[in-house]
């Protein structure tokens, strides 16, 4: 099945709009009509044998978080999403976070914004491997989707050339929707971004 990304940003963007819509200030259910909306989408793509099998022989796995290691650009509607999952850890994982947090923003203000990524600094959602909010992560994270782990390990440790082998349906799918749903928040008046995930966590956990 051939899927635009411009057929998905819109279908993002109008789920998210018909949320914001209803109710103004729902941003964190913007971006969860904006998820489902890109995983419905991701669902039609892979109805295609070879986007079925580069999903099917994907690297990811629980536990591996090579590819968490980057400055992640997320919209205000995913702000309000990770600030509400973040929210609603125990203590102790809020805690960590917290931690780690600081321990990402100290480490990123030693360095001019154009070193981020290669810096490596690992998200404060990082736990022990897994992500604290998965079911909550933002749209750029969903669309990493890895064909070799080995490739990733590589990546990580900044080798020559290296990069994340990604899956294209799934980059696209998930990439588009993030558009859309900042084009639903520019149609709304609200500033749809990007900011940092790791910024974002200093005021979802202030203190
Ligand atoms: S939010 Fe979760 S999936 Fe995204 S980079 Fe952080 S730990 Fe990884």
């Amino acid at each position: 099945m051939t899927v635009s990304a411009a057929d998905i940003e819109t279908a993002a963007r109008d789920a998210a709009l018909a949320v914001l819509a209803a109710a103004p200030y729902a941003l964190a259910g913007a971006a969860r009509a904006a998820i489902a909306e890109a995983d419905r989408q991701m669902a039609a793509l892979a109805t295609a044998p070879e986007v079925a099998e580069a999903v099917a022989g994907a690297a990811c796995r629980a536990g591996c978080g090579w590819c968490c290691h980057q400055v992640v650009g997320i919209t205000a509607a995913e702000e309000d999403l990770v600030a509400e999952a973040v929210r609603a850890l125990p203590g102790d994982a809020r805690r960590r976070v917290r931690t780690r947090q600081n321990a990402a923003e100290a480490r990123l203000r030693t360095l001019p914004v154009e070193r981020w990524q290669a810096a490596r600094v690992p998200c404060p959602l990082l736990d022990d491997g897994r992500c604290a909010i998965h079911p909550d992560r933002p749209l750029p994270c969903r669309a990493v989707l890895s064909a070799d782990e080995a490739a990733c390990r590589a990546w990580h440790a900044g080798e020559d050339g290296a990069r994340i082998p990604l899956v294209a349906a799934q980059r696209r799918a998930y990439s588009a929707a993030q558009a859309g749903l900042a084009q639903a928040l520019a149609a709304t008046g609200i500033p749809p971004g990007p900011v940092s995930l790791t910024e974002a966590l200093s005021l979802a956990l202030p203190g």
